[in-house]
């Protein structure tokens, strides 16, 4: 039985329906892997792929989320630390890289939550 919160499930990648099992095989840290997905929860069973390229729709949020945090850190840095032009984006283009497998993780999380048609059922685990 999970008492797991919608948001804590949310935000640590677990499965909508029973807020316990991995929706990815591996931990963020394991770069090469960071991608990889199980088909279903590996504790209730709900699917992770309602229909084929169901993730494609997620890229729009792996945008936005680009967009935002990119502008965040871009005029944080241009307005704190006046670096010259070629630093800043390069600076912009490495946080860019570097937020993607968070990015593209959540963005896929938060696909899964909304689309996915999975609804939280205590009962599953
Ligand atoms: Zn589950």
């Amino acid at each position: 039985m999970s008492n797991t919160s919608y948001r804590k499930a949310l935000f640590t990648g677990k499965c909508p329906a029973c807020r316990e099992g991995s929706i990815f095989k591996h931990p963020i840290s394991e770069v090469m892997h960071f991608a990889e997905m199980h088909p279903q929860c590996p504790v209730c069973g709900a699917g992770f792929e309602p229909e084929p390229g169901f993730y494609f729709g997620s890229m729009f949020i792996t945008y936005a989320f680009n967009v935002v945090l990119v502008t965040l850190a871009g005029v944080t840095m241009y307005y704190f630390w006046s670096l010259p032009e070629w630093l800043f984006l390069l600076l912009v283009a490495v946080i860019a890289v570097g937020i993607m497998p968070y990015s593209f993780r959540m963005s896929r999380v938060i696909w899964l939550y909304w689309f996915g048609g999975l609804r939280y059922n205590q009962r599953n685990s």
